[in-house]
């Protein structure tokens, strides 16, 4: 067996028994072949190689040496690298895998819960650290919709409001978010709970006219 070879097998054993391949040691991640912290330093020294041919006005593939295109690539890595970005997520997404940490999800969303409620945690609540809470609110709320009670599912139909809308001073807050359906959502629009909650029996009384100028 060449060293390679015998390489190769090690590495295939380490994977065989749940390890990164990379150092034998810890787990590797899921649908993945090393450990987070392996994957750390591969990343970080890829990084610098990276760093270093764009810095030289050269494509930063492996192998490649061609002038640059867009800020790092030619413009034949560019097309490769979109083409295989989109069949890669069209295959995770059949497969269930999330494209961001690459765990089993099952909702057939994109993203597994966790990443979904991190990007949800950066864009409302300004850092990514904060998902537990949206979890948290989530679960409070019986991961029902506050106003109509109907069941919702992150990335799908779940959606957060902001109480007090944003266009009126209501702030980036745990306290000024809520879980609403996305449809529910829609309708309430920039209006306060009050506004909200009076619109809705409104509503419901014109929807009896309505319905009985309708038969
Ligand atoms: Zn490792
Ligand atoms: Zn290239
Ligand atoms: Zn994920």
């Amino acid at each position: 067996m060449s060293s390679t070879e015998k390489v190769k097998a090690l590495r295939s054993r380490r994977l065989s028994e749940g390890l990164c391949s990379e150092c034998g040691e810890r787990p590797h991640r899921p649908n993945r072949h090393r450990c987070e912290q392996c994957t750390a330093e591969y990343s970080k020294k890829d990084r610098q190689r990276r760093k270093r041919k764009i810095a030289s006005g050269v494509c930063h593939t492996r192998g490649c040496n061609q002038p640059l295109e867009t800020a790092e690539l030619c413009k034949q890595c560019h097309a490769k690298m979109l083409k295989k970005h989109n069949e890669m997520r069209r295959k995770f997404r059949s497969q269930n895998i999330c494209v961001c940490c690459f765990a089993n999800q099952t909702n057939g969303s994109v993203y597994c819960e966790k990443c979904h409620l991190k990007q949800l945690s950066t864009r409302y609540l300004g850092s990514v650290q904060y998902w537990p809470l949206l979890l948290d609110l989530l679960e409070r709320q019986n991961r029902r919709c506050t106003y109509s009670g109907i069941p919702i599912e992150l990335g799908k139909t779940a959606s957060l409001d902001h109480i007090v809308a944003k266009s009126k001073g209501g702030k980036n807050t745990i306290e000024n978010l809520q879980w609403v359906h996305i449809w529910i959502n829609k309708m309430k629009n920039t209006m306060s709970n009050d506004e909200f909650v009076t619109a809705l029996d409104e509503f419901s009384s014109q929807l009896a006219a309505y319905r009985t100028s309708k038969n």
